[in-house]
């Protein structure tokens, strides 16, 4: 092996790392896309409010069920009440004793009717507003739908994008490796076990992961093929950045 093949080799080493660095950057990203958070939530809240506004239709369908009762009940009584009127006033009643029972039967129907009338137009009452309330709520219902489906297409692209440069990260990965002798690619995958950036690239004289000033005796070492040589500071294997 040549001294530039040694140091192209030590290059693309570093150049690995520094990808699997980005990649698992990129990974990291995915899992916390801002557009993919941002409809998460508003998918919750817009559940919420769904909840909320069919709890509002409900009400207003049992309200008007409860209306239309009041109504046929309502029906029911002025019937029976202009029956009993009419057998009131068609004379056909001699005895008064009958009559004053009839005549306390028609007071109580009469009664009936005016609370029932009463309580049919205080459900009216509450029916409109509780009509105009859901109205409102329905179109902004809509409104919230098609700022989720936006929300929700903005989180798509952005994750398709996000997962379309992870692949092409993983390609370059999977060419450079091809590109490294399995020697060298065994060693780091030893180094790389106690976690972190192993492979540091040494510019002007510094080790590029702790900085510490290399000795210039270590640069022909660095140049030598075969040789391996490790910063004496952090342990990292060194890489020539700067020839
Ligand atoms: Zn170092």
């Amino acid at each position: 092996m040549t001294m530039k093949q040694h140091v192209a080799q030590l290059q693309k080493l570093w150049q690995l790392q520094e990808l699997e660095q980005k990649i698992l950057q990129q990974e990291q990203g995915l899992q916390n896309i801002a557009s993919t958070k941002d409809y998460r939530q508003k998918k919750q809240d817009y559940q919420a409010f769904q909840e909320n506004l069919k709890k509002d239709e409900e009400e207003l369908a049992a309200a008007k069920k409860r209306q239309r009762r009041k109504e046929l009940e309502l029906q029911t009584t002025m019937e029976l009440l202009a029956r009993l009127q009419q057998k009131l006033y068609s004379g056909e009643i001699k005895n008064i004793r009958e009559l004053e029972g009839l005549e306390k039967k028609v007071q109580v129907k009469q009664k009936e009717k005016s609370k029932l009338e009463d309580d049919i137009l205080l459900l009216m009452e509450s029916i409109e507003g509780k009509e105009q309330a859901v109205l409102i709520l329905q179109k902004l219902q809509k409104e919230e739908y098609e700022k989720l489906q936006r929300l929700k297409a903005r989180a798509q692209k952005d994750t398709v994008n996000a997962r379309g440069k992870l692949h092409d990260l993983n390609g370059r990965h999977a060419a450079l490796r091809q590109e490294i002798d399995g020697a060298l690619l065994k060693k780091y995958t030893e180094m790389s076990r106690r976690g972190g950036r192993c492979i540091s690239r040494v510019q002007q004289g510094l080790c590029g992961i702790c900085n510490v000033s290399l000795p210039s005796s270590f640069r022909a070492r660095m140049l030598t093929p075969g040789q391996y040589v490790f910063c004496e500071n952090c342990g990292s294997l060194l890489v020539p950045g700067d020839c």
